[in-house]
């Protein structure tokens, strides 16, 4: 379907939050994807096409997806993305992916975010908080820098216990139980960069959490937070 740009945001360094009206109708749940294909002249060979995670909640008017644009060599898709002017009309799809919140509410939820990875968490916590549900939250947010953290406010909820790690180090499951605590009981979602979030989900499997414990989403296209 059709989507009309409205406008961006900086929310973060070299961060950025673009909204869209979408044509007709668009279902989704918090934590889901959808394929952008943005039209472009020259493109470079990544393409026209791109998967997002929608930073929006359902609850909000205009669906939004939330992205890094690289200083120095951005790619074609996302020149042009950020050069979008009010009124411009792209390519969505139906929205996609089994990245969203457990049925059951008494689940004790642990998010690790790497970098951008944030997305899905933003889109979750939204519905939350704007829905009045209950849920127990550890957000754990791994950013390259304090200027790369976004979001602040959206994730500052009394359901959410969040730790922020700005350091932009490399680390690992064992660093993350010191903070989780007692993990056995608990569920393990982690989004972001596909090289951090394998490692962690394959080092969280090793110290004895089920398939069903972890739950993953991988950003290709991103090798570091
Ligand atoms: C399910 C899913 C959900 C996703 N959700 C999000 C999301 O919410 N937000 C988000 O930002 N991304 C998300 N992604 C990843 C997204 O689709 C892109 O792959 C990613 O943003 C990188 O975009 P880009 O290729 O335009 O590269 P850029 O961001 O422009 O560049 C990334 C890096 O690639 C380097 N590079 C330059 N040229 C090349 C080249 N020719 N080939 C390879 N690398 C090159 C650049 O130097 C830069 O460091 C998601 C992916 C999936 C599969």
């Amino acid at each position: 379907m059709k989507a009309q740009f409205i406008r961006s945001i900086n929310d973060a360094e070299h961060i950025y939050t673009y909204y869209f009206e979408p044509g007709s109708t668009l279902r989704y749940i918090a934590g889901q994807f959808l394929e952008f294909h943005i039209a472009h002249e020259n493109p470079d060979d990544r393409g026209q096409k791109r998967w997002f995670t929608l930073s929006s909640s359902p609850t909000e008017s205009h669906i939004a997806i939330t992205t890094k644009i690289d200083p120095k060599k951005p790619s074609s898709f996302k020149k042009k993305l950020h050069s979008l002017k009010p009124g411009d009309s792209i390519d969505i799809s139906e929205a996609m992916g089994d990245f969203v919140l457990p049925k059951d509410d008494s689940t004790k939820l642990v998010f690790i975010a790497g970098g951008i990875g944030v997305t899905p968490f933003r889109s979750m916590i939204t519905w939350i908080s704007q829905k009045h549900a209950t849920r127990s939250i550890q957000l754990i947010y791994l950013a390259q820098s304090q200027d790369q953290v976004a979001f602040t406010e959206e994730l500052s909820q009394p359901f959410v216990e969040l730790h922020v790690l700005s350091d932009g180090k490399r680390h690992t499951a064992l660093d993350l139980e010191k903070i989780i605590g007692e993990i056995k009981t608990k569920h393990i979602y982690v989004s972001g960069p596909e090289p951090m979030a394998k490692a962690l989900a394959t080092d969280f499997k090793s110290m004895g959490l089920n398939r069903y414990q972890i739950v993953t989403d991988y950003f290709p296209g991103y090798e570091s937070i």
